[in-house]
């Protein structure tokens, strides 16, 4: 089924420009070509010569599109114009991605894909002219891929601020110790983005100011011990790393010491709507699925969709969307003003989409029979995502947490809460 994406009468010209066009190419090039596109997940890379020709054809396929986006100016929204990219405000970036987001690994090939993308952005805004040209191009170009290397194994990554991974001045070098996992594209990546706090040596890891430091991953010392089994798969790209006396040139400090928290955080509060854009995309996409089942599938007599079980599924699948919809786009909207005061907004979307976008999809799991958990569609990869999403940039906990002191610290400044603003 192609998507059906139509210009929106309350938004600019451009903006429908932009969606159009995506759709275009998400109905043109990406759908109808969904299983060569994305052939290795689908476990056609097994080492036969059959496979090998599947990989290059995934390969070739891949490049063309990535050309068509790039011909189209649909290239690294995220990114501004100077470094390659569209240059889209938040809120114009939130429209374009619902609609890319439809096909699935689309993001990837419109040149926007985690953890490269956080990485750019944190590049932008805190690299040097030197780390600009060394990491942020050939990140951009495709040439290079990256990781970002925070979370620890020992410590509690809902709470950053645990963890011990030191970075030691030594001469005109950092000299870095620590022990992370889940360093997401861990296998593929040239460098990581490393969490660390700068101490003294033989001083406490948990004392000195957050720091964020380059580390290329062929420095003597970075053990990717293993890319860690996820989803009862035995092996991802979500790696195991451990950080051995690493030694790095002292420039390769991204930003200031002490700005790694903040960094982080405008790292991840970006990360986290780009995750609400896609998963928004991605529920759109399972609700045309759960419909096209309804309206086909005969049972007892009747076809799914005259019964009222999956009316009600229907239905609270599209209240599911459509509120998530609007309140990313508001979010959106809110981070074009400042990603400070939008802090309530994105962890409220963090917490309401992943687990509207877990019940869209296990309701069209539902609707599909076995066939809902089966490789021949691309629920179950959704499912697992849309779970996996309600723990990774930081579990609904936290960020319930954070909204009731935002709304408190509000009322005790002797204001309520203005909800239209
Ligand atoms: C697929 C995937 C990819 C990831 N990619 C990366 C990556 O690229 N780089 C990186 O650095 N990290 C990455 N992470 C790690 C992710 O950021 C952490 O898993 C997340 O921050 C939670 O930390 P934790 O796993 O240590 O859980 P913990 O901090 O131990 O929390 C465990 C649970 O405790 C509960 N909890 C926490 N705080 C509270 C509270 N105050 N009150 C009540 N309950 C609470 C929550 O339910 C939470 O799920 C990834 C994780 C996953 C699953």
């Amino acid at each position: 089924m192609s998507m059906n994406c139509k210009p929106i009468a309350t938004v600019d010209e451009r903006i429908n420009d932009i969606r159009m066009r995506t759709a275009q190419i998400v109905n043109e090039d990406i759908l109808p070509n969904e299983s060569t596109l994305w052939a290795r997940r689908r476990g056609i890379a097994d080492g036969t010569d059959e496979s090998w020709t599947a990989r290059k054809d995934m390969l070739e396929l891949r490049a063309e599109i990535k050309e068509r986006v790039k011909k189209e100016g649909l290239w690294a929204p995220h990114l501004p114009a100077e470094y390659g990219g569209m240059g889209l405000d938040f809120l114009a970036h939130a429209y374009m991605n619902e609609v890319l987001a439809y096909a699935i690994g689309a993001a990837s090939l419109f040149g926007v894909v985690a953890p490269n993308s956080g990485n750019q952005s944190i590049l932008v805004k805190y690299g040097t002219e030197e780390q600009k040209q060394k990491w942020l191009l050939p990140l951009i170009d495709g040439t290079m891929e990256s990781g970002f290397s925070m979370t620890e194994p020992h410590n509690p990554g809902s709470d950053p601020r645990s963890l011990d991974t030191t970075a030691v001045l030594d001469g005109d070098h950092w000299v870095i110790n620590g022990h992370k996992w889940f360093t997401s594209n861990g296998i593929e990546a040239d460098f990581f983005i490393v969490m660390c706090r700068v101490t003294e040596r033989g001083a406490s890891p948990k004392e000195g100011p957050m720091a964020q430091i380059i580390v290329p991953t062929a420095t003597a010392g970075v053990d990717i011990v293993r890319g860690i089994g996820v989803w009862g798969r035995s092996e991802s790209d979500h790696c195991e790393v451990v950080y051995r006396d690493v030694r790095v040139p002292v420039d390769n400090m991204l930003g200031r010491v002490g700005e790694g928290h903040q960094a982080a955080q405008d790292r991840l509060g970006a990360g986290r709507i780009y995750h609400c854009m896609n998963s928004v995309g991605q529920m759109w996409r399972a609700f045309d699925l759960m419909v096209e089942r309804a309206e086909s599938r005969t049972v007892h007599g009747g076809l799914l969709k005259d019964k009222q079980f999956v009316q009600g599924f229907i239905a609270d699948s599209y209240i599911d969307i459509q509120s998530s919809r609007l309140m990313t786009l508001h979010a959106a909207e809110k981070v074009d003003g400042g990603l400070q005061g939008a802090r309530t907004d994105i962890s409220a979307i963090k917490i309401m989409v992943p687990a509207a976008y877990s019940r869209v999809v296990d309701r069209a799991i539902q609707v599909w029979g076995a066939a809902g958990v089966s490789n021949d569609l691309p629920l179950a990869g959704m499912y697992m995502g849309a779970r996996t999403l309600r723990i990774a940039d930081g579990p609904d906990e936290v960020h319930k947490i954070l909204i009731a002191k935002n709304v408190f610290g509000q009322y005790a400044k002797g204001e309520s809460w203005d909800f239209g603003n």
